[in-house]
């Protein structure tokens, strides 16, 4: 089998969020079979009260989560990361910064998929795309993105213009609005995302775009590599295009994680 990737895909979801296939284990076999030097799983955190079965997974299964990719670190020393996805919701920052303190996660993307209680990244709640105006969702998507870095709480900030994934484009130019955020990650030392589910979405595109992705490179933002797999057969999808996206933007270097016996994994720079 050629090898697909030679960065480590850190975005993989697995059976236990509801709208995915396959085992933790399943995805390391992935990650090894393709050749990749490395893997993170990091399936959605629960979230807090949630009716909907299919979008995150149980409070109860989360440390079964945790111990069934713990086992993989283990057999496989440098190789596995235990990573999770994280939701920033504004109001629930407290709860979350307890629940992400009592594992001992490597590292945390943090993901908005929600604004006030609309999932827009939902299929089933597309509608509300038509009732709302696409500026006012954008403004305040990127918002929250910058409020999500502000409060330290995440490793990674994923898919970055999810925003996007229904091929929805903002009317006026909001690079001021993007700037803002793309500065509130600057400061707050995480790393950006850059993350081919898009390009299996309506929008057929990676995250972030190459303007966005441009400007983060101005702003000294390191990059990692997602590639949202939801079946192992995902692991590493796309991953040529994406780092061909990363050096157009002019993009050098990219970011192993380095696990830590007591604190979240440390950052380190590679050249491509
Ligand atoms: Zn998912
Ligand atoms: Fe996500
Ligand atoms: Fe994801
Ligand atoms: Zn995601």
């Amino acid at each position: 089998m050629p090898i697909r990737a030679d960065l480590p895909d850190y975005h993989t979801h697995t059976w236990r969020c509801g709208h995915a296939s396959g085992r933790a284990a399943d995805y390391v076999d992935a990650a090894r079979r393709f050749g990749l030097p490395g893997i993170g799983i990091s399936d959605h955190l629960p979230l807090p009260d949630y009716p909907d079965p299919s979008v995150c997974m149980p409070e109860d299964d989360l440390d079964d989560y945790v111990d069934e990719v713990l086992e993989l670190k283990t057999r496989f020393p440098g190789f596995v990361l235990l990573g999770i996805e994280a939701d920033y919701l504004p109001n629930r920052v407290n709860d979350l910064r307890s629940l992400l303190e009592a594992y001992p996660f490597d590292y945390v993307i943090g993901s908005v998929h929600f604004l006030d209680d609309w999932g827009f990244d939902n299929e089933a709640q597309i509608e509300e795309f038509s009732r709302r105006d696409i500026d006012e969702i954008y403004v305040r998507y990127y918002r929250l993105i910058g409020e999500a870095a502000e409060t330290g709480l995440f490793t990674i900030i994923g898919h970055l213009d999810l925003v996007k994934k229904f091929g929805h484009r903002p009317r006026s130019n909001l690079s001021q609005v993007i700037e803002t955020a793309l500065t509130c990650i600057a400061r707050s030392g995480a790393v950006l995302e850059i993350n081919t589910a898009g390009l299996r979405k309506p929008v057929h595109e990676i995250y972030p775009e190459i303007a966005v992705l441009q400007r983060a490179r101005a702003l000294g933002v390191p990059i990692t590599f997602g590639s949202d797999a939801h079946t192992p057969r995902e692991v590493g999808f796309a991953f040529a295009e994406a780092k061909e996206l990363a050096r157009l933007a002019g993009y050098e270097a990219w970011v192993r994680l380095i696990p830590q016996t007591k604190a979240r994994a440390r950052v380190e720079l590679h050249s491509f």
